[in-house]
C-alpha cells in the first residue's frame, strides 16, 4: 500500500487532520488500533476554542457542530468567600462551544466514510519505519497479515501510549513531566446543567467542576486520592461531596440522577520535544499532555493540527517545505503557553496534600486578585478562548 501521508491514530487530531488533507486532495491512510464503535465511545474532553471550531468548519464538518454546540461567554470561578464570572465576550470579543469529543469523532467519521477516506481499524503492532531516509513506512497486523503502508510522511497521532513518541531514538528526544498528586473522578449524568456556564470550584475541600455536554446532559468532576478507584464512589457520595465543593446558593441548585459514566483520571502535565524526526511528525497527546483544569487537551491537538495541515499544503502545493521545518518549534511555542496556563489554574484550583498555611494565603490571595483585577481576568480569558495559531 502507498499514499502521501500516513497517519497514526484514528482520534481527533488523527481524524482532523485527515479530513483537512482530504479537502485539498492530498490523499492519507489513517491507521487505528481499537474498533470505530470503542472510539465514539470514549468520553473525554467537551470545551472547544474558537480556533478549533474554525477547523472543523474548514474540513467540511462543522454543521452539527454550529447547530448544537452551545455557545458559551463566560464562565464561573467559585471559592470559599463566593464566586465571580470571567467575562470572555467583554474581556476578548470571543468564546468557547461547548461540544462534546465523542460527537466530534463522530462528525469527523461520518465525513470521512462519506468521501471513500480510508481508515483501517483494529490495526495491531503498527510499527514507524524508516524515519530519517526519504522512504518511510509502516508495518502493522491487519485481517490476519502483516501489512506494510509505504508515505511520504508519517503523522503520529496516537495519543499517549502510542509508538509514535517511543519512534524518535532515546538520545534525540527530551520529555519534561509534572504529575499532581490527585486525580478527577468524572460523572455524566442525564441531568440538567447546574447553570448555564462552567463552575469551576476551589474549596477547602478540594477542586470541583460543573461541566456539561447539553441541555439534559451534565458532567461533573471531584478532585479525588490517586488511590481512589470510581466503584469507592457511589452516586449519592459524589453528589454529596460536589454539594460541598459548591457555594451552598449553587448546591441548593443541584438536580442530581444516576450516573451513566463514572471513570478517574490521573492529572498530569507532560511535553516531548522536539516534535519532529526526519519524516515523522508528532500531534496532540502523541507529543504532549495538560491536566484537564484548562480545557485546552483537545484544543492543543487542534493546534498541531492547524500548523501540520498548513506545511503538509505548503509542501504539496507548493513545493516549499519550511512549514515542515518550522513545524516542531511553531507548535511546541504554543504549547509550552497552554502548559503554562493548565499548570496555573491546577495550582490556583486545587488542595495539594503538602501545601503550607503560605501556600494557602497565597493561593486565596491568587484568587482575590483575579476578582479585582480586570487585566487578570482579560489573561485568564485570552488562554481560556484560545491563544492565536
Ligand atoms: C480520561 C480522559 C479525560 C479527558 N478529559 C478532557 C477534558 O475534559 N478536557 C480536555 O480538553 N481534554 C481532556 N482530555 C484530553 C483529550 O481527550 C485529548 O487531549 C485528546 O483526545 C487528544 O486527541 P488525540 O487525537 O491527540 O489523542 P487520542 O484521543 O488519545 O487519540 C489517539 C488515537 O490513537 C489510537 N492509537 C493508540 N495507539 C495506537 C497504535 N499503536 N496504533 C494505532 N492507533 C493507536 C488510539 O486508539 C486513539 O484512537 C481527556 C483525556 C482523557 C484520557
Amino acid at each position: 500500500m502507498r499514499t502521501q501521508v500516513a497517519i497514526i491514530g484514528g482520534g481527533p487530531a488523527g481524524l482532523l487532520l485527515s479530513q483537512l488533507l482530504l479537502k485539498r486532495g492530498i490523499d492519507t491512510v489513517v491507521l487505528e488500533r481499537r474498533t470505530k464503535d470503542y472510539v465514539l465511545a470514549r468520553i473525554r474532553a467537551g470545551v472547544l476554542e474558537t480556533g478549533f471550531a474554525g477547523l472543523m468548519r474548514e474540513a467540511g464538518v462543522g454543521a452539527r457542530m454550529d447547530k448544537e454546540g452551545i455557545k458559551h461567554d463566560g464562565a464561573r470561578i467559585a471559592h470559599p468567600q463566593g464566586q465571580f464570572r470571567i467575562d470572555f465576550k467583554k474581556l476578548t470579543g470571543d468564546h468557547v462551544i461547548v461540544y462534546g469529543q465523542s460527537e466530534v469523532t463522530r462528525d469527523l467519521y461520518d465525513a470521512r466514510e462519506a468521501a471513500g477516506g480510508e481508515t483501517l481499524f483494529e490495526c495491531a503492532g503498527v510499527t514507524p519505519r524508516d524515519l530519517d531516509g526519504e522512504q518511510p513506512f509502516l508495518t502493522f497486523l491487519h485481517g490476519g497479515k502483516m501489512n506494510r503502508l509505504d508515505a511520504d510522511f508519517i503523522i503520529g497521532c496516537d495519543g499517549f501510549h502510542g509508538p509514535s513518541r517511543q519512534a524518535i531514538p532515546e538520545a534525540a528526544r527530551r520529555e519534561f513531566e509534572k504529575t499532581y498528586p490527585f486525580g478527577w473522578l468524572g460523572i455524566l449524568s442525564e441531568t440538567p446543567p447546574i447553570d448555564d456556564e462552567l463552575i469551576y470550584a476551589g474549596s477547602e475541600r478540594g477542586f470541583a467542576l460543573c461541566s456539561m455536554r447539553h441541555e439534559k446532559l451534565s458532567r461533573y468532576y471531584i478532585q479525588c486520592p490517586l488511590s481512589d478507584s470510581p466503584e469507592d464512589w457511589d452516586d449519592d457520595d459524589f453528589w454529596a461531596e460536589l454539594k460541598r465543593r459548591l457555594p451552598e446558593e449553587v448546591a441548593e441548585t443541584l438536580v442530581t440522577g444516576p450516573s451513566v459514566e463514572k471513570s478517574i483520571a490521573p492529572l498530569r502535565s507532560f511535553v516531548c520535544e522536539p516534535m519532529r524526526w526526519g519524516r515523522l511528525f508528532l500531534c496532540g497527546d502523541a507529543a504532549h499532555i495538560v491536566p484537564p483544569t484548562g480545557a485546552k487537551g483537545l484544543n492543543t491537538a487542534a493546534s498541531d493540527v492547524h500548523y501540520m495541515y498548513h506545511a503538509l499544503v505548503r509542501h504539496y502545493e507548493d513545493g516549499d517545505s519550511a512549514g515542515l521545518d518550522q513545524y516542531s518549534a511553531q507548535a511546541l511555542a504554543r504549547i509550552w503557553k497552554t502548559q503554562r496556563f493548565s499548570w496555573w489554574m491546577t495550582n490556583m484550583l486545587h488542595r495539594f496534600p503538602d501545601q503550607s498555611e503560605f501556600d494557602l494565603r497565597v493561593q486565596q490571595a491568587e484568587l482575590a486578585f483575579l476578582e479585582e483585577n480586570e487585566a487578570a481576568r482579560r489573561a485568564l480569558a485570552e488562554s481560556y478562548v484560545g491563544l492565536p495559531y
